[in-house]
């Protein structure tokens, strides 16, 4: 039953980041009637898809005091889903047709990430929201509020009070860098994968790519067209492992590196010796809070961001502090959907969360599960098949309906395609009939005016 009008809250609210996640929870605090404040560093919308040819001047960004540059997007980066399945499921990420400078394909590139958001931010009346150039520097309980200090592109700072604060600041600006024995005295140059937007300074050389997920597989192809050799080296691997990659004369798959040397050589797991000009690590992005003062209460270890009831309130401070975007492996955007709907139906009462003791219960028997599987703590907020168990748990608590079959399907499909044919998965696919219920799903929702006319011209 709906609670009395009167038991309904409306708060004032801030949001950190105007990327995909923190532009849904703008718009759902205030679909919700919270007033909100988007604080934004950058100077537009979009996040991570904002491309800058610029790099940070530490390749492997390990100096705390370099100038971060937040996007980690490559130019050649096209998406690692299908449009369809990838969009927010109320504004579904559709071909528009009608603007040449748009890119129509199934796997589009960054830049048509990007036009999408700011379609997104446009239709809702999001910018309004958001004050641009304007970092949080610190976000710290104050009573039962919220302190929130922040400092704009002219050196002004800013000291507010909030009911509540929304992380939305992504998780993919803080590298995590392989730990390679000998690499001290090895002589040459590493980049991490944040760093890298174009082969060009790969001329001729011979590079060792560690990682084999979407951006190691999408790199070294990249790479590979200009350097001399590319070797891909995957912990993934059996130690045995040596191959050359099919559609290739200089692309080889091995196992782990064994070590870097100073004569410049690096040493397989597999036996194999290469002298190597660099190493481009692929290896994946730490979750960094560095504005978050909570008293040691949230800590990060390993990749886990804890503790967090369901991904997303810290039982002890929920629901005045709470996280979009934490889960990985899933269907991004329509989670962030999913997450914001729940914390602004929280933060307005309409939603209850349990008790703080039984939220840490739940953490806790989160933890359990995962460790009787033998996960390493670092997947504690990977998905993988947990997806549509999550998904649809909070579409049921937010009242939405669960998530569409063909979503998950093309989820799934996408990712084995991904894996098991990284050089073609985004021009050639076996699935249809799922972009087909897709549409349809889109039509019948209005979501659309009429099916594209390729799917009708294709007689689908
Ligand atoms: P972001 O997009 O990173 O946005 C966070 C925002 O917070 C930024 O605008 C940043 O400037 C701002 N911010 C951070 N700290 C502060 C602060 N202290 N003060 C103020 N503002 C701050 N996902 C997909 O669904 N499909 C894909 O194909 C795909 N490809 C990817 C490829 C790569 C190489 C990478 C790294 C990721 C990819 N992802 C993909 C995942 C991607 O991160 C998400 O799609 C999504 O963009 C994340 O949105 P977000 O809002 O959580 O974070």
């Amino acid at each position: 039953m709906a609670p009395a009008q009167s038991t309904i809250k409306s708060l004032h609210v801030a949001v950190i980041g105007a990327g995909a996640a923190g532009l849904v929870a703008a718009r759902e605090l205030r679909d919700e009637n919270h007033s909100v404040v988007v604080f934004e560093r950058d100077s537009k919308v979009g996040g991570l898809w904002v491309y800058t040819p610029e790099s940070e001047v530490d390749p492997l960004s390990l100096d705390p005091n370099r100038t971060v540059v937040h996007s980690s997007v490559y130019d050649s980066l096209r998406t690692n889903l299908p449009r369809e399945c990838m969009g927010y499921r109320d504004f579904p990420f559709v071909p528009q047709h009608d603007d040449e400078s748009r890119d129509p394909r199934r796997y589009p590139t960054h830049k048509e990430v990007l036009a999408y958001l700011e379609d997104f931010a446009r239709e809702f009346k999001l910018v309004e929201m958001v004050r641009f150039n304007t970092e949080v520097v610190l976000v710290e309980p104050d009573g039962l509020k919220w302190r929130v200090q922040s400092k704009n592109s002219d050196g002004i700072s800013g000291d507010e009070i909030f009911d509540a604060v929304v992380v939305c600041n992504g998780h993919y600006t803080e590298p995590r860098v392989a730990h390679v024995p000998g690499i001290d005295s090895w002589p040459g140059k590493q980049i991490h994968s944040h760093n890298y937007r174009v082969p060009d300074p790969f001329k001729d050389q011979v590079v060792v790519v560690i990682g084999n997920f979407a951006s190691g597989t999408d790199i070294s192809r990249d790479i590979m067209a200009v350097a001399k050799e590319v070797h891909i080296a995957s912990r993934s691997n059996s130690s045995e492992t040596y191959k050359q990659l099919p559609g290739s004369d200089n692309l080889w798959l091995h196992s782990m590196i064994k070590s870097g040397n100073e004569d410049g050589s690096i040493v397989f797991e597999n036996g194999k010796v290469v002298q190597a000009d660099t190493i481009v690590h692929c290896t994946g992005y730490k979750y960094y809070f560095p504005f978050l003062n909570t008293n040691g209460y949230i800590t990060v270890e390993d990749n886990c961001v804890g503790p967090l009831y369901k991904h997303v309130f810290p039982p002890a401070l929920a629901p005045g502090l709470s996280f979009v975007g934490v889960p990985w492996m899933t269907l991004l955007f329509f989670m962030f959907e999913l997450q914001s709907k729940w914390v602004a139906a929280v933060l307005s009462g309409r939603i209850k969360l349990p008790s703080e003791d039984k939220m840490m219960e739940d953490v806790t028997a989160d933890y359990a599960i995962r460790d009787t599987h033998g996960l390493p703590k670092r997947y504690t907020h990977r998905l993988g098949a947990g997806n549509v168990q999550y998904l649809n748990w909070i579409a049921e608590q937010v009242g939405a309906p669960p998530g569409e079959q063909w979503r998950f399907q093309e989820l799934d499909g996408g990712y084995v395609r991904l894996a098991t044919r990284p050089d073609t998965f985004r021009d050639k696919w076996d699935d249809d009939h799922l972009i087909v219920e897709a549409y349809e799903g889109f039509l019948r929702e209005k979501l659309i005016k009429s099916l594209p006319s390729e799917l009708l011209e294709s007689g689908k």
